[in-house]
């Protein structure tokens, strides 16, 4: 079996009292393509925080790489990254001034050939004149990915990276994501509220509610347990259901 690449146990974030992320544990190995799934407030983008160190768990253990978030912060970070709604961009730069910076910050070596890579990559090189503020949502968005890739991530926390494309633009940052993890022979954790896209990649699905996970397997497996085809209409089911007295 492919290595363990993240590790999560009994993972717990608390706010004044209010529980948001509940005992929740589960892994993601090399290779893997998880989905993150839930209804708004379930607690997805406090877990991809506390997954970042951008906020620090309650309770619990976060192991990536087989080492602990907690004692080796900055060395895990460097060998991961993601991309989210509340990440901002560096406004007044071009795209490609503001994905020099990145790899700058994260010490990429041959820097140009790289931002030159990402731009083509991910349809960015026409853009040379604009400032990253003037960018339509879906090319920012394009541009949040591309910057996930400066590094060459082992692991890939995404945030609805697709949330404001255009189907077929959609498809083709997926299809450009899958294939460079691939490439790296990483794994990626995402959440997206479009369950066709959540079924055409994820090897895996997470579904969490009130801060826990309701089920965690392939979309294969859900069906057969939900004795359902459509995962959105398992994805309601699953919303509705009340959380188990033993967790
Ligand atoms: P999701 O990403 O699944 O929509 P979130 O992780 O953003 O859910 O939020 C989970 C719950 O935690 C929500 O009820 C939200 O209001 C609450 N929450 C998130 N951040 C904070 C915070 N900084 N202070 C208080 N409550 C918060």
């Amino acid at each position: 079996m492919s290595a363990i690449l993240l590790r999560v146990r009994n993972l717990t974030k608390k706010y004044n009292g209010f529980t948001a992320v509940d005992g929740v544990s589960f892994e993601i190995r090399e290779g893997e393509i998880v989905s993150l799934l839930g209804p708004n407030g379930a607690g997805k983008t406090t877990t991809i925080q506390m997954l970042l160190a951008l906020v620090s768990p309650t309770s619990g253990d976060i192991e990536i790489f087989e080492k602990n978030l907690k004692g080796h912060r900055e060395e895990l970070l460097s060998r991961m990254n993601f991309t989210a709604p509340y990440s901002l961009l560096p406004y007044n730069l071009t795209p490609k001034e503001g994905l020099t910076v990145f790899a700058f910050l994260y010490g990429v070596r041959n820097y140009k050939q790289k931002v030159k890579f990402l731009l083509d990559e991910f349809g960015l090189s026409e853009l040379v004149s604009k400032k990253i503020g003037q960018l339509s949502s879906g090319e920012q968005m394009r541009l949040g990915v591309a910057k996930a890739f400066v590094n060459n991530p082992k692991l890939l926390l995404l945030d609805e990276p697709t949330a404001s494309l255009d189907p077929p633009t959609a498809r083709e940052l997926r299809a450009k994501i899958l294939k460079l993890i691939r490439e790296s022979s990483g794994a990626v954790l995402w959440t997206s509220h479009n369950m066709r896209e959540v079924e055409a990649v994820s090897d895996r699905i997470i579904f969490l509610s009130r801060g826990q996970i309701m089920a965690d397997d392939t979309p294969r497996n859900l069906k057969k347990r939900f004795g359902q085809e459509d995962l959105e209409e398992i994805f309601i089911t699953i919303a509705k259901e009340p959380v188990s007295e033993s967790s």
